[in-house]
Parts: structure tokens; C-alpha cells; sequence
């Protein structure tokens, strides 16, 4: 087979909060698998910074150490782990402070003024309140220029007005095309085979519309607590933290027009238009709620509230909400959309459900169900279409569901390993494709339709609605689907 991998330009990455979590556990990884794929050039450099007054030497062990971690197969598969580990730089700076610098401005290979061809990033994996103090600092010495891209990791403000304070602040420095707003949701294999599937079959665009699609479901459940986060999550809430850029990314994936050609500022239009055309939504399709304290199986845990170490904490672990779509395509098909921590399971996916047939000439069946399009994004990224199909055998007109596998593992993607998010977008950065990212007025656009449901619950004094550990969540949140005659697909692994 003829190789896929296209190897990008020789970069310099440098990584600031390089001795973070995410920095250990998914940009160090990532980077190592594309090392190994050779899609990254030998010579590639990767510069951490972060405060910690580690030696160059230490910081290689620390990165050792963690990719035998979070990657332990890739690292006794292959012997290379050494080149990988020598192309590893390390500098100690406080962002704050103007110690460090002059060193990383040395580091650094591309400058304006000489044509190397290397490309030179930033990865901003700090607390978002850093992000303007080291942007400022990069262009006040003379570190970052005009070619070079800066990354960010959500959260992208906390409401409208500090977004476009966050977005003001970038811009002092960098211009919105060096700009990369990550969500890793949008680097997953079956998000991108999502627009492949609408746009490069014309199959479904007839299919793709109120006529025939009944409802959308959009579902990012996940079965731990607040652990470890309870400080900052309380703060921000299910909303803020998983509604206003997951969910709503693959919500404008879902319901956005065909853009013109597949390039970065044709794409966003269409996502940004998806979101000017949502309508403000009715507290009564709007279901809180917070877990109890479990014990399953034996395994004891707190409470939301135990989590958080507020008892009085009026923040949502879970939130389900029912989304019209005010345009012509969407016009009475809802999209629900659902997000919640402690739940039965881990599961992410996008359940296209059409409409039943107009008639039925069978028998009635509880076997009956309206053929639906689920796409599955974790875990076990794929694409299921459920049509309904003749049981085999003699015995009269049994019908039966029968499910299609869409991703035809077997036929096209067999021999490839599916990588992980954020090496598809770091790799991305590399190639200068934003399309995968989120514009300024995207990210505006959704804290500007957010902003008024939060204030709405402040008003209200709303609290939210205890659930159990383990469970779907709320009763009330099945209550909003039932008294529109509808259900939740389930929650399950
Ligand atoms: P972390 O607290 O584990 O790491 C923070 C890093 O920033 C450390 O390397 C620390 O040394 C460095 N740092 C802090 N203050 C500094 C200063 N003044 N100067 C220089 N370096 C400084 O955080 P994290 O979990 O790695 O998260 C990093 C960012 O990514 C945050 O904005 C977070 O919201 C976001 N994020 C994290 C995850 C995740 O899974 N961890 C997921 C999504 C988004």
C-alpha cells in the first residue's frame, strides 16, 4: 500500500505549560506518534517551557516517563524513542517575568528575515489567563513574527464579553490567521467522516432536512465526577464547559449548509450562520442537574456537591436542552443535546433520527423503529445506519433492525491506526489549515446565544435537580423527550 502520511514542513513547536497535564498526557503523545509515523522531519524541535526550574536532562526524563505511560505499546514497539527525546529542548520561564526570553529567542530557529521554511508555533497548553501576558511577551521580543501560529486550548472566555476581551487580546499580537482555537472534538476521525459523508455523497443531502429527519440527538456523556477539578469546574459548569464549544461544534457540523469548497474560512461561515440561526431557548427546555453521592458496587464517591467542596454550589454536572434551528432546512426537526458527568457510561454521538415511513404495509411490530444514523465518536469512533431489514427464514414477514457499518473499516482504512485528535491538529498547525479550528466570531457567536440562559438562571435562583450516579440522568430530562413523543437512545459503552 502506498503511504498516506504526507510529511509536513520542519517546524519549531515551542510548548508552554510544558510540564502540565495535557501537555504530558496528549501533546507529548501525539507528537511522539507522528515522530514514529515520520510525518513530523527528524529534525523537528520541540521546546518546552513552563516554570519549574527543571534541567533540559530532567524534562527528557519527565517526558520519557510519561509517553511509557500514556503510550507504553508505541514506546516498546519502536526503538527511537531516544531521537525523539534529543530533539526535546527545555526552558524555564515565568510567563510574568522577563527571565527566559532572550533564551528562547536564541532557540528558536525561524526568524522574518531568513527564508528557511521552518515553521514556528506556539502551544499556549497554560490557564487562558496567561494567554494575552504571553502573547504580548513573544512579539515584545521579537520571538513570535508574522508567519508564526499561536494554539489555544478552550476555554475560550466565560462569557461573550470576556471572549472579546481574549480575542482583543490575541489580536494586540497575532492576527486571526495565526490564530488556532483548538476543540478536539473537530480532530476525530468520524467528525471529519461526518462532512465527508454529507458532502461528498449526494445520497444524503435530499435526506438531510426537516422533511425527513425527525430529530437530532447530540449526546457527550461521561462517567466520572469533578475530581482533581472541582475548583475550576464549579465555576464554569456544564454549560460553559462542554455545551458552548463540544456540543455546539457538532451541532454546527450537523446542521451547517454545504460550504462552497472545503477551506478554512468557507467551512466557518456556514458553522458561524448555524449559530446566528439558533432561537433562544425556553428555561421549560432546559433540564440542571447535579449527581448524589454513589456506591456502586462497592466503589464509594461523593457528591457533586462533596466534589466541588460547596454545599451550596448551584452549578450543573448535567444539562439536557432541546435547540430549534430558525431557518429553512430546520424549521420542526429539534436538536437535544445532552452533556453530564457520572453517568452510565462514556459516550459521544451525533443520532440523526428520520422520520417512519409515511405508511406502513406490515403488520404493526414492536421491532419497528424509524431508520437512524448514529455517529459515534468515543469510545470506538464509527458510523451505524439502523434500517430496518426481513427477518431471514420462512415464518411470514418478521422485520427486524439491521445495522450497516458506514466507516467500511474493511474496504479503505484497515491498515491505518486511527490517530489520535490532536495529532491530526497539531499536524494541521504545522500545514497552516484552520479549517479544523474555531474562528473569533464563532466562539463569540456561541457565548452570545449561552449568555442569556445563564443569566436566566441566575435570575431565577435555579438550582438543579439531584440525579443518581450511574443513571441516564434527571427523570426530568426523560420527561423532555417523552412529552414530545420521543426518547434518548441509550447511554452505553
Ligand atoms: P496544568 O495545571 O497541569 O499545567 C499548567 C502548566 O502551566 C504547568 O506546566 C505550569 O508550569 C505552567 N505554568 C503555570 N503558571 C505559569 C507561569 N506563570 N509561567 C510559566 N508557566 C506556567 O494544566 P493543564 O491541565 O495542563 O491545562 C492547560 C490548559 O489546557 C488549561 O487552559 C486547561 O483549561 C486546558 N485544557 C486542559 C485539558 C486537560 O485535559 N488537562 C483539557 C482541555 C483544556
Amino acid at each position: 500500500m502506498v503511504s498516506r502520511i504526507i510529511p509536513v514542513d520542519n517546524f519549531d513547536l515551542v510548548v508552554f505549560g510544558a510540564t502540565g497535564d495535557l501537555a504530558m498526557r496528549k501533546i507529548f503523545p501525539a507528537l511522539y506518534h507522528r515522530f514514529i509515523a515520520q510525518q513530523m522531519p527528524a529534525d523537528a524541535r520541540i521546546i518546552g517551557v513552563a516554570r519549574s526550574d527543571v534541567s533540559e536532562e530532567n524534562f527528557r526524563k519527565l517526558v520519557q516517563e510519561n509517553l511509557q505511560k500514556f503510550c507504553p505499546q508505541s514506546v516498546k514497539q519502536h526503538d527511537n524513542l531516544q531521537d525523539f527525546l534529543n530533539n526535546i529542548q527545555y526552558i524555564s520561564i515565568d510567563v510574568h517575568g522577563d527571565k527566559g526570553w532572550a533564551l528562547l529567542q536564541k532557540a528558536m530557529r525561524a526568524d522574518d528575515d531568513t527564508d528557511n521554511n521552518i515553521v514556528q508555533a506556539f502551544y499556549l497548553s497554560v490557564n487562558p489567563s496567561l494567554f494575552g501576558i504571553i502573547a504580548s511577551k513573544l512579539k515584545q521580543h521579537h520571538i513570535a513574527h508574522k508567519q508564526s501560529r499561536i494554539i489555544i486550548e478552550k476555554p475560550f472566555g466565560t462569557d461573550a464579553a470576556s471572549a472579546k476581551a481574549l480575542n482583543a487580546a490575541l489580536r494586540t499580537s497575532f492576527s486571526e490567521q495565526q490564530i488556532y482555537r483548538i476543540d478536539h472534538y473537530l480532530g476525530k476521525e468520524t467528525v471529519q467522516n461526518l462532512m465527508v459523508l454529507r458532502f461528498a455523497n449526494a445520497l444524503w443531502e435530499p435526506l438531510w432536512n426537516s422533511t425527513h429527519i425527525d430529530h437530532v440527538q447530540i449526546t457527550v456523556a461521561e462517567n466520572i465526577g469533578v475530581q482533581g477539578r472541582g475548583e475550576y469546574y464549579d465555576k464554569s459548569g456544564a454549560m460553559r464547559d462542554m455545551v458552548q464549544n463540544h456540543l455546539m461544534q457538532l451541532l454546527c457540523l450537523t446542521a451547517m449548509e454545504p460550504p462552497s469548497r472545503f477551506h478554512p474560512d468557507a467551512v466557518r461561515n456556514e458553522k458561524v450562520k448555524v449559530i446566528e440561526s439558533l432561537e433562544p431557548v425556553a428555561q421549560t427546555d432546559i433540564v440542571r442537574g447535579q449527581y448524589l453521592a454513589s456506591n456502586i458496587n462497592g466503589d464509594a464517591d461523593g457528591s457533586y456537591h462533596q466534589h466541588v467542596n460547596n454545599p451550596d454550589s448551584m452549578t450543573e454536572s448535567y444539562i439536557a436542552m432541546k435547540v430549534n434551528i430558525g431557518n429553512w432546512r430546520w424549521a420542526g426537526t429539534p436538536f437535544y443535546l445532552r452533556t453530564g458527568k457520572k453517568l452510565r457510561s462514556r459516550c459521544s454521538e451525533i443520532a440523526i433520527i428520520f422520520r417512519e415511513p409515511p405508511h406502513m404495509i406490515f403488520p404493526k411490530s414492536s421491532h419497528q423503529r424509524a431508520n437512524s444514523l448514529i455517529i459515534r465518536l468515543q469510545p470506538n469512533e464509527k458510523i451505524d445506519l439502523h434500517t430496518m431489514a426481513k427477518e431471514a427464514g420462512l415464518g411470514g414477514m418478521r422485520l427486524t433492525e439491521a445495522v450497516l457499518n458506514m466507516n467500511f473499516q474493511d474496504t479503505i482504512n484497515n491498515q491505518l491506526d486511527v490517530q489520535d485528535a490532536y495529532e491530526r491538529l497539531i499536524m494541521d498547525v504545522i500545514r497552516g489549515s484552520q479549517t479544523l479550528f474555531m474562528r473569533d466570531d464563532e466562539v463569540e457567536a456561541a457565548w452570545e446565544w449561552i449568555d442569556p440562559i445563564i443569566d436566566g438562571w441566575h435570575k431565577a435562583n435555579h438550582r438543579p435537580l439531584p440525579y443518581e450516579a450511574g443513571s441516564a440522568g434527571p427523570d426530568d430530562a426523560l420527561m423532555l423527550m417523552h412529552r414530545d413523543g420521543r426518547r434518548w437512545q441509550e447511554i452505553e459503552p
